[in-house]
Parts: C-alpha cells; sequence; structure tokens
C-alpha cells in the first residue's frame, strides 16, 4: 500500500527551475547527493555519541556507488542516519524544513561540533536535473521499519512500507536517456575526484560482481585535520595536489580563523616561480570549499593579485552552499576571508623575513609580483614595502630592506633614495650617483618595470620621503680637490651653444655641482617621467616620442668642460666643439642605457680622436 502525495507548493517551483537547470554543470548532483550521504553519516556519528549502539550496527560509514549501464540506472548509498516517514515527508516533500539546518541548530544549542555538510535546501532535488525517476530505499538508524519514496520531480511522490536490512539510505536515479555518461565509471570516478575527492568517509565505487569495490576519493579534509597529526609529507603531497606543481611549498600556512566568520585556510607559497607568473591570461585564486564540499577551483576573489602566486583550499561552513560564481564577486563574506588571508600572509612572510638566505628563495621567484602589492594594495601598502627587499649602490653583494636602509641613514640625510633602470650594475655606474658616492649616501637601484608604479604612490615610508635622485633637496656640494673651476661667464657661453647644438633632444642646459667623474650627465625635470618609464612605455608602445623634459647636467669642474668653454669663446673652434657636444650628449644617453640616434658617427668619431690621442 503506498501514499500519494503533493510536493508542497515551494518545491514545484523549485524543481521545475532545478529542472530547467539553475546550475550550468549539471554533474554536480552527484556531489549534492553525495554531500548528504557523508550528512548522514556524520549525524549517526554525532547520535552514537549518545548512544554507541547505534554506530555498532551500522559499521564503518562509507558511501557506494553503483552505476548500472544495462539499466540506465545509478545508485548512491550510505549506512548513516537513513529516514523514516516524518523525515521523507518532512525533508524531501518540503523546503521550508531542512533538516540540515534543523540539525545545526540543534547542535549549535547543545555547543558541540560535528561536521555537517550543506545548509541550503535545493541539494537533494538537483537529481531531477538528470533524473526521469528517483527512488529512496531508507531505514533511520534505531527503528525497525524501512521506507520507500519514488518521484519523478512532477508534482508529488509516493510513499510506502519497504524492506531493508541496515540502516542507512539508498538512492536510485533513473537516468534520462541522454544523460547515460553518468554510468561511466572513468566519468564517474572523474567527477568525485573533481567534486568530493575531500569528503571525509570512502567513496566506492561498485563495478559489480567482476569488479570488485574501489574507493575513488583520496579520503579526508586534510585542511581539517588537527595541524599536530598532520606530516610534512601530507602538505607536500596536498600542495602537489592542489597546485599540480612538483616542487616542495616553501611555505605552508595552516590555520583556522575564527570570529564574524569562520574558515580554515591551507595555503602554500610554492618555491618556484610558475613561467607563466607575468602572463595576463594566468588563471589565479583558491580553491573555495563549503564544508568540505568543493565549491569552485581558482576563486580569484580570493586573492589579490600581488599574492597570485599563492596557492590552497579556503573552507568555510558561514557560506551558502549553493553559491554561484557571480555571488561570490558581491559576497561580503568572500571580501572578509579574503583580507584576513592577506593580513595572514604579510604576517606570515614578515616571522620569515629575517632569515636572509631563506627568505631570497621566496624573493627571487616573487619578489616581482609582490611588490605590485605597494602600488595595488592602498590598506597594507607600508607592510608591503617592509617586506620588500631592494638592491642598493652601498650594499652590492646583499639585497636590503627599507628599514636597514633607513637604519644606515646619517641624520643629516632626509630622504630615502633610488634610481630606476634597467640593471643593476649600469646603474650603479650612473653619473647621477655622483654625488651620493662622494657622500657616502645610499641609493636604491630599481630595476623591475613595477617600480616605476609603486614608487609614484609610496611618496613617504615610515614618515621619511622616498625620491627619485633627481628630486633630492639636499645640500649635495661636494669637496672639491679640482684645481680648475670653468669661468662664470665662459660656462655661460658654453652651456648657451649646447642648448643650441642640442636643440630638439634637451630641454634645457644646466650646471650642476653634483657630479665628479663625468663631465655631463641626463636628468629630467621635476616632476616628469623618469627616462626609465619613458624608456617602458615606448617598449610598450604606449608613446613614440619622448614626453618629458630632458635636462643636460654640466660639470664645470671637469677638466673637457672646463677646456671646452674656453674654446667656445673662439669662433673658429665653434664646429669643432660643436662636434663634441655631440659626443658628450650621446655619452649621456648611454650612460642612461638609452640608445644613442647616430652610432656610425659616435663610433667614427671615437676613433678619430684615439688616434690623435696616440
Ligand atoms: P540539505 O542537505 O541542505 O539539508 P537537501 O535537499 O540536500 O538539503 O536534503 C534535504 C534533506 O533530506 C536533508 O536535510 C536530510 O534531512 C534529508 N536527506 C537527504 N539525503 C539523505 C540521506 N542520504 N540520508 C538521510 N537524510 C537525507
Ligand atoms: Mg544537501
Amino acid at each position: 500500500m503506498s501514499d500519494k502525495m503533493e510536493f508542497k507548493a515551494e518545491v514545484n517551483k523549485l524543481l521545475d527551475i532545478v529542472i530547467n537547470s539553475i546550475y550550468s554543470e549539471k554533474q554536480i548532483f552527484l556531489r549534492e547527493l553525495i554531500s548528504n550521504a557523508s550528512d548522514a553519516c556524520d549525524k549517526l556519528k554525532y547520535m552514537a555519541l549518545m548512544n554507541p549502539d547505534l554506530a555498532k550496527a551500522s559499521g564503518a560509514m562509507k558511501i557506494v556507488i553503483t552505476p548500472d549501464a544495462e539499466h540506465n540506472r545509478l545508485k548512491i548509498a550510505d549506512n548513516g542516519i537513513g529516514m523514516n516517514r516524518d523525515d521523507l515527508i518532512n525533508h524531501l516533500g518540503t523546503i521550508a524544513k531542512s533538516g540540515t539546518a534543523d540539525f545545526v541548530n540543534n547542535v549549535k544549542d547543545n555547543g558541540s561540533e560535528v561536521d555537517l555538510i550543506g545548509k541550503f535546501g535545493v541539494g537533494f532535488y538537483s537529481a531531477f536535473m538528470v533524473a526521469d525517476k528517483v527512488e529512496i530505499l531508507t531505514r533511520k538508524a534505531g527503528e525497525n521499519e524501512a521506507w520507500s519514496w519514488t518521484s519523478t520531480g512532477v508534482g508529488g511522490f509516493e510513499i510506502a512500507r519497504a524492506e531493508k536490512e541496515t540502516n542507512g539510505t539508498e538512492i536510485t536515479i533513473f537516468l534520462k536517456e541522454a544523460e547515460k555518461q553518468y554510468t561511466d565509471t572513468i566519468y564517474l570516478r572523474q567527477i568525485v575526484r573533481l567534486y568530493s575527492d575531500h569528503i571525509n568517509y570512502p567513496i566506492v565505487l561498485n563495478l559489480g560482481e567482476k569488479g570488485g569495490e574501489e574507493t575513488i576519493n583520496t579520503g579526508s579534509a586534510l585542511w581539517a585535520k588537527n595541524k599536530a597529526e598532520i606530516t610534512k609529507e601530507q602538505y607536500s603531497e596536498f600542495y602537489h595536489h592542489v597546485s599540480k606543481n612538483f616542487d616542495e611549498p616553501w611555505m605552508t600556512l595552516h590555520f583556522k580563523a575564527e570570529g564574524n566568520i569562520e574558515y580554515t585556510g591551507l595555503l602554500f607559497v610554492p618555491s618556484t616561480q610558475p613561467y607563466d607568473l607575468f602572463q595576463p591570461d594566468r588563471k589565479n585564486g583558491l580553491k573555495l570549499y563549503v564544508n568540505k564540499v568543493f565549491i569552485s577551483d581558482k576563486v580569484e576573489e580570493l586573492l589579490p593579485n600581488y599574492l597570485r602566486f599563492v596557492k590552497g583550499v579556503v573552507d568555510s561552513s558561514d557560506l551558502p552552499l549553493n553559491i554561484s560564481r557571480e555571488m561570490l564577486q558581491q559576497n561580503p563574506m568572500i571580501a572578509k576571508i579574503r583580507h584576513g588571508i592577506v593580513s595572514r600572509i604579510l604576517k606570515e612572510l614578515k616571522k620569515r623575513g629575517g632569515d636572509y638566505d631563506d627568505y631570497m628563495k621566496f624573493w627571487n621567484a616573487f619578489g616581482t609580483a609582490f611588490k605590485e602589492g605597494i602600488y595595488e594594495d592602498f590598506e597594507n601598502r607600508e607592510e608591503i614595502a617592509e617586506l620588500s627587499r631592494f638592491n642598493s649602490l652601498n650594499s652590492p653583494d646583499k639585497m636590503i630592506s627599507l628599514d636597514e636602509y633607513i637604519a644606515a641613514m646619517s641624520k643629516e640625510q632626509k630622504a630615502v633614495y633610488y634610481i630606476t633602470g634597467d640593471d643593476v650594475r649600469v646603474l650603479a655606474n650612473n653619473p647621477q650617483l655622483e654625488a651620493f658616492k662622494a657622500k657616502g649616501i645610499d641609493v636604491l637601484l630599481l630595476t623591475d618595470p613595477i617600480d616605476e608604479f609603486w614608487t609614484q604612490v609610496l611618496t613617504t615610508y615610515k614618515e621619511k620621503p622616498v625620491k627619485h635622485i633627481s628630486q633630492a633637496e639636499e645640500d649635495f656640494s661636494i669637496e672639491r680637490t679640482e684645481s680648475a673651476k670653468a669661468k662664470d661667464e665662459d660656462l655661460k657661453k658654453l652651456t648657451d651653444y649646447m642648448a643650441e647644438v642640442l636643440n630638439g633632444e634637451v630641454a634645457k642646459v644646466t650646471t650642476t655641482d653634483k657630479l665628479t667623474n663625468s663631465p655631463v650627465s641626463l636628468t629630467v625635470e621635476n616632476g616628469q617621467m623618469s627616462i626609465h618609464l619613458e624608456r617602458l612605455m615606448r617598449n610598450h608602445q604606449q608613446q613614440t616620442a619622448f614626453a618629458s623634459l630632458r635636462v643636460l647636467e654640466v660639470n664645470p669642474y671637469h677638466p673637457l668642460i672646463v677646456r671646452l668653454s674656453e674654446i667656445v669663446q673662439d669662433d673658429r673652434q665653434k664646429a669643432k666643439a660643436g662636434e663634441m657636444i655631440k659626443i658628450l650628449y650621446d655619452q649621456a644617453l648611454i650612460a642612461e642605457g638609452e640608445a644613442i640616434k647616430n652610432p656610425a658617427f659616435f663610433a667614427e668619431k671615437l676613433s678619430s680622436y684615439m688616434l690623435a690621442a696616440i
């Protein structure tokens, strides 16, 4: 004898939506049913805390998947809590009353902890995305009667007394003609591994009399375990699994956040740089689970871009199980989790920063990407800067931190100075550094494109101004040992003539006290784009012509300048002086790492001057 019953109105509505698929991937029905089975096992486990006989009767808990290709059916069975007649009617006939949600409240009141999957009612009904009919055979733990529940997902369901030896639930899905692939064992293995690998109970594929049983999930959710119980090897294996990398993690960060939102993170920083770290189409992000149920791969919202090298999983029980990609982007909880993750990672990096050799492994692999954070992450700007390392003039063999730079500053030094370019060694020989060298003032030598950008926004660090060397306002007068200096009026005539010869190349020609070894040097006017940035932009076709106004600075103490200032007074010598001015300008360009316009002219003149000298 069976009872025909109607679904409650809202169930019909929901089924309508489900059958027309609210999920783009129908395969997630299996995830939902496995998650319910795992829930049922959790519940029985919890009940058994008070009544140990219940668990004894049921034996080791597991979830068995049995495909039947011949009849186009799929069966999912568990030996969990099971359902009685009321449960079937209340839990599968309505959505207002979600069994799991009730159970969660119950557990919360009792203050005990148990793992529960799923807080949202659509789960079970997702079976109708692939089923013509669903049949449930179930028996509740501790009760003697078993029940069957049958529905085609339209209108209502039938309940009848049935026979079942043991507690638990068997769900048989009569697959639609078009969904035959769900009896394919290779495909089933794939889906289970993808979505349910970390379910705490064995998920067994029943291959029939000949094939036997095969456990397909690798087992428990490692992140949910106690840190003390996890070996280094297990962490490392898991890292390989989530990252698809084969190196060892440089950093393993396993934590549980409590408070407003509870979540667990198991994060890794690799030890080697992936080949595509700077490719724009690279997919980043963390794996997201809700109570051990896989939700999504590579959730970019969980990590800022500058930490895109971080791998791992985040699991939160506070997010809804049916959260979609679109919802992830807007969900304020995701933003809060991301915020928490960032501060954990930064804190951990700070701890590791003291061991130079160790930290350099991280820095060499990811420093360039990490520095993007100084530009991007307004809130953590100073902290990211603190964790960054730089080449510097006074520390040629070892990168330094900004704090180390500041600690080595004299009382007179007002600012942190930097220069940008393509290559550390070329930069160290830039004529613009001569005054700094003479005074022993350190300068950061910045060679990554991103350095041009973060230096625009980090204008002070720990109350010290951060300045490009061209903006140094200090008194850079150097103790002069040179015997002669060009006479002021001669010099004026020379610089005027230089401006005439280099018209169109430089905006102006000035004299400076900051040079020692070089006769001339190129710089830009205050507030202008640096020569290096201009070059970068040119290389990226952002800009074709020079944008900034370049200034040629002249060293009045240099013997060549002294001599030139004398010969320009004589009109007959002017042509020769003009030629030399062009060569000097080429030299200044070379010192900046810039290309010279007419290399043939430069080479020819240099050879003839060399010949004249021997
Ligand atoms: P949720 O899991 O979010 O509660 P579902 O639609 O997935 O929503 O399931 C509805 C309810 O049906 C569950 O809360 C549970 O009470 C019951 N249920 C579903 N599957 C099983 C099962 N395998 N064993 C016991 N109860 C189940
Ligand atoms: Mg569910």
